[in-house]
């Protein structure tokens, strides 16, 4: 049985105080059980965050890492000091990061690793650009994508990690994939984890749907028999939305 998960990605939104105030609003909200909700705040809003959602239950995410513990690597951050601040998820591969920072589905599959060294639960972002969709190569796509990003991890972990398939051309332009195109990629997605692993491996993965998901739309992605939640950016932001989203999860 696995249990949805709904993640929040700010991307580059809200101060600390923004965050405080958004924590504000949901603190005293009773989040229903059988969904989990992760909050992916930027790394400046993280210690606020992580702070305040401690002991609820609410979890925090990073959206980027470097996979080295340390050393000269100006502007970044490590698996090490995400966990001491009490990160449990950090996106890794979504395709702004691609498209505009060069990630690799190498570099990310050396974050996954890195992540999982230190017990932080990456969520991996895969999905395929218009034109590739339109010529047929979703498929091709997504398999490359998970096949190099899970490459050498134990089947211990991939059971514990979240993949996030966001359709490149549904992320934030109002466009969403069918429910049942979502869930085929997603089935079809599992299958590869199955042929890469097992079926009670491929089984225990959280497979998400992203892309313009919102609160009027989230209950039909959710429906879906192999879709187990949803990576959301724009409407998280909000956290009446927010909550909404959790609710229809
Ligand atoms: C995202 O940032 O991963 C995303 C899916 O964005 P949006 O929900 O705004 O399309």
């Amino acid at each position: 049985m696995r249990i949805p998960i709904i993640a929040g990605n700010w991307k580059m939104h809200k101060t600390v105080e923004e965050t405080k105030n958004f924590w504000d609003t949901v603190k005293n909200w009773q989040k229903p059980s059988g969904v989990e909700a992760v909050i992916c705040a930027p790394f400046t809003a993280l210690p606020a965050l992580a702070d305040a959602a401690r002991n609820s239950e609410i979890g925090v995410g990073a959206q980027n890492v470097h996979w080295e513990r340390e050393g000269a690597f100006t502007g970044e951050i490590s698996p090490v000091m995400l966990k001491q601040l009490g990160v449990g998820y950090c996106i890794i591969g979504h395709s702004e990061r691609r498209a505009y920072f060069a990630e690799t589905d190498e570099a990310v599959n050396k974050k996954a690793k890195a992540l999982f060294d230190v017990d932080i639960v990456p969520i991996v972002c895969v999905g395929e650009q218009l034109e590739e969709r339109e010529n047929d190569e979703t498929k091709k796509v997504v398999k490359r994508q998970v096949t190099q990003a899970l490459d050498g991890l134990r089947s211990r972990d991939v059971k514990r990690l979240v993949v996030a398939y966001e359709p490149v051309w549904a992320i934030g332009t109002g466009k969403t994939a069918t429910a049942e195109d979502a869930n085929d990629v997603i089935a079809y997605i599992r299958k590869v984890i199955a042929d890469l692993y097992d079926q009670q491996v491929a089984n225990e993965v959280r497979i998400q749907y992203g892309g313009s998901v919102k609160p009027d739309n989230v209950e039909r992605f959710m429906a879906q028999p192999d879709i187990d939640g949803a990576l959301v950016g724009g409407a998280s932001l909000d956290p009446a939305s927010f909550r909404a989203l959790v609710e229809g999860g």
